[in-house]
C-alpha cells in the first residue's frame, strides 16, 4: 500500500531503518510493507494494533492458519534437539518419517522423495531428475521442456522458461533463456490434436512436460477440468515423454482434494510440492519421483547419482512442521473445510458477477476468483483499509484463505472483494 493511505498509523522504528535496506519481492525500492507484530488463526496483528483478516494465507500456504499449536509445538520439540543438521552422510528422523508418510499420503507409485526449500528449487529438482533419466535410458538428447500458455513455475532461472513467456511475470527475460517449447492446454479437439502433434515433432528432444493441475495459479487462477490432465497424461504416454505436476499450489486441499491430480486419476511421473507441505511456516519443498523413475537410477550409469544438494535440504524444523501439518490433515476436517469454503465462496461472490468491469466469477476448492476487465493491482491498498489481508494482482482479484477460516471471518473477506471490485468498476 502506498505511505498516504496510512498518514496517521503510528510506524515503528525499524521499519524505516530496515526499508532502507531491504530489496522488495516484485516491487520498486519504495513500495510499502505493512509492519506484522503477530499472526494468530486468520488474523495478522499489524504495529499500530490494527488486526487483518488473511485472505489469501501466506501466499496460498498457512492451510491451517498462522501459529497452529500442534505445528507450533512440533517445531519447539525439534529445535531442542536440533534446528539443523546437513542432510548429506547425516539422517534425522523427522525428514525420514515425512519421506515414508509422503510416499504413502500421495497416491501412486510415489517411492522416492527429494527435499529442498522452495517451489521453484523443487521445480527445477523435477527438471534435473527428468534430464539425469534421458541420460540413463540413452536419450542424453532430450533437453528440453514443454509447458503450457498461462502457466507458471517459479522465478529461478531454469523455471523461468517454463512460465508463460507473454503474460507471465517474467515477460521481460523473453531472449534471455532458451525457451521451453509451449502448448495451449488439450481442453478441446483442435488444442489436443495441436499437443498430439507438437508432441510428435519434437518427443524425442523433450524431457518431461509440465503443468499445474487445475488450476494455473500466478498465471492469473485460470482453471482447467480434470478431462485435461487426462489428455495431457495419454499424450505423454503416446509419446514416451515423462510427465511432471506442479502441485505447489493447488496440493494439499486447496482444490478441495488432498492433490488436484486425484480429481483426474491421472498420475504423473514426477510431482513437485512445496508452500503447505509445511503449513506455511518454514521453508520446505519436496520432489518425489514414481516407482519406474527412481528404479533407472538404481543403475550403475554415472548419471543415476541425483546432482544436486542444497544446504538446508530436508531442514529438520521444517520437516517437523510438515510431519506436524499432515497430522492436521488427518485428525481435522480439513477437506470437509474446503468444500465448505468452496460453498461459500460460491453463493458470496456470486453477486460480483453483475458488477461493472467483472468478466468472470470461479470457485474452485478453497479458491475464490473475480476477474475484471482491467488490471487489478491499483485497488491492493483498499483491502488493508477494510481490515482484510489480500493482493489482487493481473486482472484478478482473489481469496485463497487459510482451511481453517469461520464463516463469519470468510464473509468479511468476500463482503470485501465485492465493495473493492464495485468500487473499481465505478
Ligand atoms: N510453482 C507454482 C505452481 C507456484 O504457485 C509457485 C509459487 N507461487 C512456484 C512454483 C514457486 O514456488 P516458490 O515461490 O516457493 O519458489
Amino acid at each position: 500500500m502506498t505511505g498516504s493511505d496510512t498518514p496517521d498509523w503510528p510506524k515503528p522504528e525499524w521499519l524505516a531503518k530496515g526499508k532502507a535496506a531491504v530489496w522488495p519481492p516484485y516491487a520498486r525500492f519504495d513500495a510499502d510493507a505493512l509492519p506484522v507484530v503477530s499472526a494468530s488463526g486468520v488474523r495478522l496483528t499489524l504495529a499500530d494494533g490494527r488486526e487483518l483478516i488473511d485472505g489469501i494465507a501466506n501466499w496460498w500456504s498457512a492451510c491451517h492458519g498462522h501459529g497452529h499449536p500442534h505445528i507450533k509445538a512440533a517445531i519447539e520439540a525439534q529445535l531442542q534437539r536440533f534446528p539443523h543438521v546437513m542432510f548429506a552422510g547425516l539422517a534425522h528422523e523427522s525428514a525420514y518419517r515425512l519421506a515414508e508418510r509422503l510416499t504413502k499420503r500421495v497416491p501412486g507409485d510415489f517411492s522416492k522423495v527429494f527435499f529442498t526449500e522452495s517451489g521453484s528449487v523443487s521445480v527445477e529438482v523435477g527438471m534435473k531428475i527428468a534430464l539425469q533419466h534421458a541420460m540413463i535410458t540413452g536419450r542424453r538428447y532430450a533437453t528440453r521442456f514443454l509447458s503450457f500458455r498461462g502457466g507458471y513455475h517459479g522465478d529461478t532461472l531454469a523455471t523461468m522458461p517454463l512460465c508463460d513467456p507473454e503474460e507471465g511475470m517474467h515477460a521481460m527475460y523473453d531472449g534471455v533463456f532458451n525457451p521451453a517449447l509451449l502448448a495451449d492446454l488439450p481442453e478441446d479437439d483442435a488444442t489436443t490434436a495441436a499437443l498430439d502433434r507438437l508432441l510428435a515433432d519434437s518427443a524425442r528432444e523433450i524431457a518431461a512436460v509440465v503443468v499445474e493441475p487445475l488450476v494455473q495459479g500466478a498465471g492469473g487462477m485460470k482453471m482447467h477440468a480434470p478431462q485435461t490432465l487426462r489428455t495431457i497424461r495419454r499424450l505423454c504416454d503416446r509419446h514416451g515423454v515423462l510427465l511432471i505436476f506442479d502441485e505447489i499450489f493447488t496440493g494439499f486441499g486447496r482444490t478441495g482434494t488432498m492433490f488436484a491430480f486425484e480429481q483426474a486419476g491421472a498420475v504423473p511421473d514426477i510431482l513437485c510440492l512445496s508452500k503447505a507441505l509445511s503449513g506455511g511456516t518454514l521453508p520446505l519443498a519436496a520432489t518425489l519421483a514414481r516407482r519406474p523413475i527412481a528404479e533407472a537410477f538404481e543403475s550403475d550409469h554415472p548419471a543415476a547419482v541425483l546432482m544436486h544438494g542444497p544446504t538446508y535440504m530436508a531442514n529438520a524444523l521444517a520437516c517437523a512442521a510438515a510431519n506436524a501439518s499432515l497430522d492436521l490433515f488427518e485428525s481435522e476436517p480439513r477437506l470437509e473445510q474446503a468444500a465448505a469454503i468452496a460453498a461459500q465462496l460460491g453463493s458470496e461472490l456470486e453477486s460480483c458477477r453483475a458488477l461493472p468491469g467483472v468478466v468472470d466469477v470461479r470457485v474452485m476448492g478453497a479458491i475464490g476468483v473475480v476477474q475484471m476487465d482491467r488490471q487489478t493491482e491499483g485497488l491492493r491498498h483498499r483491502f488493508p483499509q477494510l481490515g482484510v489481508w489480500a493482493r489482487p494482482f493481473r486482472d484478478i482479484v482473489y481469496l485463497t484463505p487459510p482451511l481453517t477460516i469461520g464463516e463469519a471471518d470468510l464473509s468479511r473477506l468476500t463482503a470485501a472483494v465485492h465493495q473493492v471490485v464495485s468500487e473499481a468498476g465505478r
